[in-house]
């Protein structure tokens, strides 16, 4: 029988009434012809109690227990999942990720996904059972502890199981009907995308765009698996919500597919560093090691043989990011006159795969911030994107503006 992936994010598996439409939903699909294998998130805001509980309990928490706590909120709705498809006499059985067994590293509230054996669901599915529920973001680790796969993991689940399991499709539920031009939260031009190309998809994910987990992203593209966002709350058909997909399956493409922003972004500088070989690997090292998510970096021009560097990372990795780099000068590795911290910056980025073959991008964007009076800390660029940290306090606006200016309101 053909087989579908069909994702329910918390939002959508939120109390039992929710429940019950999801199941209805797969129930349709059931009823098509389709053998279905459902991922489950825990229901909305659980993750995050579970997560403060554990912070509260231990701040220099055990990653292990960690794993073992945050994960239980998908067992709660898996297996509230299966009964209530049990309820409109579908054939469900819900299995945790050790069940399956979803292997991963042993990488705890990081984890990596190895594989996905199919003979357990296979025989079970050969057996007449239709619908596997599965609970999402967890696995087991090579020492048969429970890992996660990271906020927002459950996607990555269920493109790992319709990568496994050949699926056919791979549909994310969602609050949303789909992925927009910006978020519509900041601008009411937002414009639902029909299609969206896998690398933009890529690049929104990890800026900002909260729809999708990066890492399922990247998942769905390696392994070309058809991968849809659309709403749970509304009647959907064959096409509704977005498309991510190939690059070539996109008919119609502007320049500019998409406006991202990330809030919570902060800029450290490190003052009068010495401009030497091996300065940038000696700061960053230990950054890394220290697991902070270093994003942009710019290092100044030298004057009598000092420099200052710039880095931004996510707001709450300050700390962390200062005790790093303070650790490294007290061990004599580096040497700088002070490091500031400016923790009321935010990145806007603008994204389209038309960017390779379009000049110009760039300078219209920069003058777009600029009739705005915005002004622009730092700046880096790929082939598809170009992102600005401004202050946080104008991001909105820098948002709309760029919206506005790349047209993206119009089909
Ligand atoms: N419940 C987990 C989280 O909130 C995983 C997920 O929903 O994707 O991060
Ligand atoms: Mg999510």
């Amino acid at each position: 029988m053909p087989l579908l992936v069909m994702k329910f994010g918390g939002t959508s598996v939120g109390d039992l009434d929710r429940i019950k439409n999801a199941a209805q939903k797969v129930k349709r699909e059931v009823e098509r012809g389709y053998d279905v294998i459902v991922i489950v998130s825990a229901m909305s805001g659980k993750t995050n109690e579970l997560v403060g509980w554990v912070e509260q309990t231990s701040p220099l928490f055990d990653a292990r227990e960690y794993d073992a706590v945050v994960s239980s909120g998908e067992n709660v709705t898996a297996g509230l999942m299966a009964l209530t498809l049990q309820e409109m006499d579908i054939p469900a059985r819900s299995w945790q990720g050790w069940q399956v067994p979803l292997k991963t590293t042993s990488a705890h509230s990081a984890a990596r996904i190895e594989s996905i054996p199919r003979d357990n669901l296979d025989a079970k599915f050969g057996e007449g059972m239709r619908v596997a529920v599965i609970a999402g973001f967890q696995g087991i680790s090579p020492e048969g502890r429970i890992t996660t796969l990271g906020r927002g993991g459950s996607d990555t689940t269920a493109v790992a199981f319709a990568a496994a399991f050949d699926a056919e499709r791979c549909d994310i539920y969602t609050d949303v009907d789909g992925v927009y031009t910006t978020d519509p939260r900041i601008s009411d031009k937002a414009r639902k995308l029909d299609r969206i190309a896998f690398e933009e998809m890529l690049e929104l994910a990890s800026l900002g765009a909260k729809v999708l987990q990066t890492r399922s992203v990247e998942l769905a593209m390696r392994y070309k698996v058809k991968l849809r966002v659309l709403s749970s709350f509304e009647d959907t058909d064959e096409n509704s919500g977005t498309l991510v997909c190939d690059e070539e399956d996109i008919v119609e493409q502007n320049v500019v597919s998409g406006v991202a922003y990330q809030r919570d972004e902060a800029k450290m500088t490190l003052i009068s560093v010495a401009d030497r070989p091996g300065i940038a690997a000696a700061i960053f090292g230990p950054l890394a090691e220290a697991g902070v998510n270093v994003d942009m970096i710019v290092q100044n021009i030298s004057e009598d043989g000092r420099t200052d560097m710039t880095f931004s990372c996510p707001v709450n990795q300050v700390a962390r990011a200062s005790e790093a780099l303070t650790k490294a000068k007290d061990a004599g590795s580096i040497n700088f006159h002070e490091l500031v911290a400016d923790t009321d910056v935010a990145k806007v980025s603008v994204v389209g795969i038309g960017m390779r073959s379009h000049a110009g991008v760039a300078s219209q964007m920069f003058e777009a911030l600029s009739r705005e009076n915005i002004n622009i800390r730092v700046i880096t660029t790929s082939e598809i994107k170009i992102s600005v940290l401004i202050d946080r306090k104008y991001m909105e606006l820098a948002v709309q503006a760029l919206h506005d200016t790349f047209g993206l309101e119009k089909a």
